[in-house]
């Protein structure tokens, strides 16, 4: 075999054998009798986004990945179950479910990702706990998946190379956006992980990357699939992102509200809906209930218990963190300097100070307003404009700034009440981000629809 003639084929739009996929995996990552230049990965990655690879190409491009490097395998007393989403704003999902998980008797080794553009990664957000790293070598992680039930590590340098150099190649040649690729490159990594069973929450809306439920739709069936035709049990939900999971965004303050939701607080509805959805879910996968709704009910209760809290206690101290962080996290997280409320400004289309709409002048009127929309993108970019994600690749991000107490699609704002909380590292940033905070929520007199938080289940 040889890289010309096999790109030459896929420049035609033919379907490349299991063997030719392979052979070009193995020479992604120079394992092979040769080594692809960057512009034969290019052209690789070109001609798979302009031609799709076909549900069977999928398959075969994704366990070519997999087993480019080192794949993962349990002996544990009970099922190995793990998640992934596809990234939203206020998606701490993972701090609360993972230990949940645990609490009722699964094993979630969980291989996570970093903030990726406008929305927040998992590593990042438990790294703003003091002491704690998620970059564990395997046994390291391997002993905690055993003795906390969950683990949450970095993918490291042996967890499918083939996709880490893709990925670099697709970011620099305009092919990010094809769904094959997604999923060969989201699944290569979980399927590394060793889990028995996947959830997969695909996110569509105003704060996701799948913007129509149409698109995300399309993305969860290849996914569901193409996990199916590599040996993993899978699922997935369409979900709502049109407005933040937890009413909090950025990276200790996103822990702060995983926190609450693991010791019963009700500060976050959303998050706790989805967590006990997508985890009923899995534990009918894992075999530990008989319908997803008992599974949620079971996640529910270790979260009422204390149950959840104590594996996350168990997990944040393993992985470098405070032994009493669940007790003292208040003390023990970080805070910004700058704590700033966001008045409804004249951006947000609030009435009036008279209570008439399009007066200008902002303000929540007399009678009060309702949230009409919120645009997702916007509010992320708002938290990486504070330095709260990265802005060129490795940079640095400061983990105490961000959004809090943001308000709700459809909630009615009494007078005077604002639209979120600006944390931020100086007065300077802080105004710029009430600027596109207002901007980016709109208010208006109407009341409006709830929408639901789980759109669709693809089995
Ligand atoms: N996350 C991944 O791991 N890969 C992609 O291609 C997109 C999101």
């Amino acid at each position: 075999m040889d890289a010309r003639s096999i790109l030459a084929r896929m420049r035609d739009g033919h379907g490349l054998t299991p063997e030719q996929t392979e052979w070009l995996v193995a020479a992604l990552v120079g394992a092979g009798d040769e080594r692809l230049g960057d512009a034969q990965a290019g052209a690789f990655a070109m001609a798979a986004c302009i031609h799709g690879l076909g549900p069977g190409g999928r398959v075969a491009l994704t366990t070519a990945m997999r087993d480019s490097g080192d794949v993962l395998s349990w002996d544990l007393p009970g099922p190995v179950l793990d998640k992934h989403s596809t990234g939203g704003l206020g998606d701490c999902v993972s701090l609360v479910l993972a230990p949940a998980l645990a609490a009722c008797g699964a094993f979630v080794p969980m291989i996570s990702g970093r903030g990726l553009g406008h929305t927040g990664g998992t590593l990042d957000k438990l790294e703003a706990i003091p002491g704690l790293s998620c970059d564990m070598p395997t046994e390291a992680f391997s002993g905690l998946v055993r003795c906390a039930g969950c683990a949450i590590a970095a993918a490291s340098a042996d967890i499918a190379p083939a996709d880490r150099r893709l990925y670099a190649v697709r970011d620099m040649t305009g092919t990010v956006e094809s769904i094959d690729l997604i999923t060969a490159s989201i699944l290569s990594k979980k399927l590394a992980g060793g889990a028995q069973a996947l959830i997969l929450d695909v996110k569509t809306g105003s704060g996701a990357f799948m913007a129509t439920p149409a698109a995300a739709k399309e993305l969860a069936q290849a996914l569901v699939q193409t996990a199916r035709g590599a040996g993993l049990s899978a699922g997935a939900l369409v979900t709502d992102m049109n407005q933040p999971l937890a009413t909090s965004l950025g990276n200790a303050l996103e822990v702060m509200a995983s926190v609450e939701c693991l010791t019963g607080v009700d500060g976050h509805p959303r998050l706790r809906d989805l967590t006990k959805a997508l985890g009923g879910e899995l534990l009918v996968m894992g075999g530990l209930a008989d319908a997803p709704t008992d599974g949620a009910r079971m996640i529910a209760g270790a979260l009422d218990s204390g149950q959840a809290a104590l594996h996350f206690a168990r997990m944040v101290h393993g992985m470098g963190g405070p032994a009493d962080f669940v007790e003292r996290w208040r003390d023990r997280l970080p805070g910004a300097p700058v704590i700033k409320d966001v008045p409804c400004g004249p951006d947000s289309n609030g009435l009036g100070a008279d209570g008439q709409a399009g007066t200008g002048q902002g303000g929540t009127g007399q009678g009060g307003v309702y949230v009409q929309s919120i645009d997702g993108r916007a509010l992320g970019m708002a938290v990486v404009h504070l330095g709260g994600g990265r802005r060129t690749e490795g940079g640095q991000i400061d983990p105490t700034v961000g959004l809090s107490d943001v308000v709700s699609l459809g909630q009615k704002l009494a007078p005077g009440q604002p639209l979120a909380r600006v944390h931020a590292a100086d007065p300077a940033t802080a105004a710029r981000a009430v600027a596109q905070v207002q901007a980016a929520i709109v208010t208006g007199p109407d009341p409006l629809a709830a929408t639901p938080l789980v759109l669709e289940r693809i089995d």
